[in-house]
């Protein structure tokens, strides 16, 4: 009896994490999984991210691999049911680890890896990841990291049969040094990695809050009528407006606080924002993202106190006029 629970045990941690994916269609050919807004846990296997896949004629085209080997591969189990196709290539948006660390498994059949130079700079094979520590071995199991192919320094426009990619470089830090956005333009499609966040708060903690608002616009600009973001449910074309409002107050009550001579000390007691405090991670993060924010923020100039109650649509041209003023610690 002793010899058979002990056989059970092992059996089931030998067991690939069960991440029940279902791909939902946002357009034709058009496919993405959902992660649940939360932070990274055992539970859900780091399944809190958003991935996506494009169907073409000659395979399919996946958008971050998601934070496992075995993700990947139960991923790439579902597009089968949809077309016995090859995965040709796989973007990644940024080098945030739970967006990556499928890759291996879409290198073994084949498909090569675009990404930013982020992912070269900062990804190391071998090293130990976020995701590694969170979820121990039996779920992180045949993850490894490997090599980027095709290094995006820009933009890159990628044409696959009947369908075309633009990957575009954010010009600024914005989430992180290196966001990559997909855009597909026949579609009105985006797929805007972390620069866009619903359900749930976003980190600051490699981003830019000035960087990230431009780069919001710049999404804006495209008139996309679906945005997906890196996190969350929300992809219609306002799935920008959640996260540039929490960021434009956030800016506009710390501007008023170094007005007021409000240090670095206080401000989180200051910039509370309680009317996001339901929002998830909001104990986790917010605080941190205030703080973030606030040392950014104490090296940037507003040009004149008109500016001062600007609401985000007019930061665009804001910006254009203060760029030079802008400097990141
Ligand atoms: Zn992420």
């Amino acid at each position: 009896m002793k010899n058979m629970i002990v056989l059970c045990v092992s059996f089931l941690t030998l067991q690939a994490y069960e991440y029940h994916l279902k791909p939902v269609e946002l357009a034709k050919d058009v496919y993405c999984f959902f992660g649940a807004p939360e932070n990274i846990s055992k539970e859900n296997g780091g399944n809190m991210v958003n991935t996506c896949f494009v169907q073409t004629k000659e395979g399919f085209v996946v958008i971050d691999s998601g934070p496992t080997f075995s993700y990947a591969s139960q991923a790439y189990n579902e597009m089968q049911k949809i077309a016995k196709l090859p995965v040709k290539y796989v973007i990644n948006t940024h080098d945030h680890d739970d967006h990556w660390l499928g890759n291996n498994f879409y290198k073994s059949k084949g498909a090569l890896l675009i990404g930013p130079r982020t992912y070269e700079q900062n990804v190391v094979t071998g090293m130990e990841t976020r995701m590694q520590r969170a979820l121990g071995k039996a779920i992180y199991g045949k993850t490894k990291i490997v090599e980027l192919d095709t290094i995006v320094d820009s933009n890159l426009t990628l044409k696959v049969s009947d369908k075309t990619f633009e990957i575009k470089q954010m010009v600024d830090k914005a989430h992180t040094e290196g966001d990559l956005i997909v855009y597909m333009a026949s579609e009105q499609i985006v797929f805007a990695g972390d620069v866009v966040f619903n359900d749930r708060l976003s980190s600051l903690r490699d981003g830019s809050i000035i960087g990230s608002l431009k780069a919001l616009d710049l999404i804006d600009d495209l008139h996309a009528k679906v945005i997906v973001g890196g996190h969350g449910y929300a992809t219609d074309a306002n799935a920008t407006q959640g996260f540039k409002s929490y960021l434009s107050k956030m800016k506009k009550q710390i501007l008023e606080a170094l007005e007021n001579d409000v240090g670095i000390d206080e401000i989180t007691k200051h910039v509370v924002m309680l009317e996001y405090k339901d929002m998830k991670l909001y104990d986790v993060l917010h605080s941190r993202n205030v703080f973030e924010a606030f040392r950014e923020l104490e090296m940037y100039e507003e040009e004149s106190t008109e500016e001062q109650g600007i609401e985000y649509i007019d930061f665009t041209k804001a910006l254009k006029k203060q760029k030079k003023k802008i400097r990141l610690l």
